[in-house]
């Protein structure tokens, strides 16, 4: 573990450089509490050249109009992260605190898989121009075409939960779009952003200023992108709150903002359900501690079985494996700061004051003095109007909700703010179905059905966000619509 070194330096402009100040602040691993090391932090002073840097290399290179050149570039910068996966792999464990276990699906290796190949296929597939045909319109007849262009200069603010998966998915489809960024990694987890900075300066071909990295143990630097009137989008992940905020700070330059927020996710179980097949995945709740905005935090079973769920709950929440993240047998490791630790307590606490009963978990683990682990965590009895149910926890804490028939669990599944995303099972496929269309969320697994991918549309209703990660209708969002008319012939 010691001999990491994470990349200290910020991508600016083409160049690796320090920040101007000089200054570093640390990157901590929240497991064991110990300093990994330095990176640069990045001022507002830093933000402004990286802004202007990549304004330059939208407005004067032929990076927005040049697909064969961004098609390259983004098979350059694949095969540079394939070379390095496994430095990445032990750099995301010792950083984010996550288990080994989870790089090998969605925090490393599923978004490598795609993330980048599949806009990079997309900028020969997609359709960049379309004819409208001719048409009349005051007496004048005309010939249309519509074209799709890069909106420009892309702020990408990425949370410290799933920092690879949100970064490579965000700029694959900035870059295949012909757009250039800022791409600004949370305080907590920067050494994964530094580099890919790096890879990307030393061993691909995009132009200087197309892609820059800045650091910062100051979030309101990352404000800076929200503000300037030089960027054009917000590309955001991370809490409502600050989704929020940046609406409403952008809304001076009218910023386009595209939000993937938080996440209230139920796990709904109908009635005709082996308990005992299905319910011990409800554990995965506890994977990467509950750091997952997707993740399935609120349990459904019909009230009759209620006390029969709670127990093989409870069950499978005492079996979890957990702990040190490099140990490949841990599916949850520790939570990423110890403000994290202390909001996720917090909840608990006011878990245990509304009523609902604990049925295990609930504290810090004796046996883990360092780090920031939470034991996982179940409360049985809950009503969805306690805290519990209706905030985001982000830990590993569950609730188990019973409701009285279908019509009751949509009804629970929809009385929250939020809507992201959720799981439907029964023993019909057609009643889940039925179900899950009822339900006011962005994505949803029924029966099981998995469905991550960079094809696929994620993305949130409601409070969870605007817009969507990911698939044709993500493409989009980084693309502005020209129509253009001419005399008809
Ligand atoms: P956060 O909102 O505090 O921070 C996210 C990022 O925004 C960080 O890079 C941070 O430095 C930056 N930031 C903070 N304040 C800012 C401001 N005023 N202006 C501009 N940037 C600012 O979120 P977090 O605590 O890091 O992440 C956890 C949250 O992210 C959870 O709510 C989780 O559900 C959400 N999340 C959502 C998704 C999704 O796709 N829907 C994915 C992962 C995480």
């Amino acid at each position: 573990m010691d001999k990491l070194q994470g990349e200290v330096r910020m991508l600016v402009d083409g160049e690796l450089v320090n920040a101007a100040s000089g200054k570093t602040f640390d990157n901590v691993n929240p497991a064991t509490e110990d300093v990994l090391g330095p990176v640069a932090d990045g001022s507002a002073e830093d933000m402004a050249r990286a802004i202007a840097a990549a304004r330059r290399a939208f407005d004067e290179t032929d990076w927005a109009t040049n697909r064969g050149l961004r098609k390259r570039c983004l098979e350059q910068l694949q095969d540079a992260l394939e070379s390095e996966r496994e430095e990445l792999r032990s750099e995301l464990v010792a950083e984010v605190g996550c288990p080994v276990l989870v790089t090998y699906g969605p925090q490393l290796d599923a978004p490598l898989e795609d993330g980048l190949r599949w806009p990079a296929k997309m900028i020969d597939e997609f359709a960049w121009e379309r004819d409208l045909g001719e048409r009349e319109a005051f007496g004048i007849p005309s010939r249309r075409r519509v074209w799709k262009e890069p909106v420009g200069v892309v702020g990408s603010i990425v949370p410290w939960n799933f920092p690879v998966e949100i970064t490579i998915n965000k700029l694959g489809q900035t870059l295949a779009t012909g757009n250039t960024t800022i791409i600004k990694p949370a305080p907590d987890t920067p050494w994964n952003a530094t580099r890919l900075g790096r890879l990307i300066a030393e061993r691909t071909d995009i132009p200087a200023g197309v892609v820059n990295v800045v650091t910062s143990s100051d979030h309101l630097v990352g404000e800076t992108l929200v503000t300037d009137a030089r960027v054009d989008v917000i590309s955001f992940t991370g809490s409502t709150v600050t989704g929020q905020r940046i609406m409403e700070k952008g809304a001076p330059t009218l910023k386009r903002v595209f939000l993937e927020l938080g996440g209230k996710s139920v796990n709904l179980l109908l009635d005709d359900v082996d308990f005992a097949t299905q319910l011990g995945a409800a554990a995965f709740t506890c994977m990467h501690a509950g750091q997952g905005c997707a993740i399935a935090t609120r349990l459904l079973v019909p009230r009759a079985r209620h006390d029969e769920a709670a127990e093989i709950v409870k069950a499978a929440f005492e079996s979890v494996a957990y702990g040190d993240p490099t140990d490949a047998q841990n599916i949850m490791g520790p939570l990423v700061s110890a403000k994290q630790r202390e909001r996720v307590l917090g909840y608990i606490e006011a878990g245990r004051r509304e009523g609902a009963q604990l049925l295990t978990g609930g504290g810090r683990p004796a046996r883990l003095p360092r780090g920031f682990f939470v034991e996982p965590t179940v409360f049985a009895h809950v009503d969805n109007s306690m805290t519990i149910a209706q905030e985001e926890i982000f830990g590993p804490v569950l609730v188990v909700i019973p409701y009285e028939d279908d019509d009751d669990a949509v009804r629970i599944a929809n009385e929250s703010r939020y809507g992201l995303s959720g799981m439907v099972t029964s023993g019909s496929e057609e009643r889940a179905l039925s179900v899950a269309r009822r339900i006011r969320t962005g994505t949803l697994a029924v029966n099981g059905g998995v469905w991550y991918g960079a094809d696929s549309p994620f993305g949130g209703y409601k409070m969870s966000g605007i817009g969507r990660q990911n698939g044709l209708e993500g493409f989009e969002q980084y693309l502005e619509t020209k129509t253009i008319a001419l005399p008809a012939r």
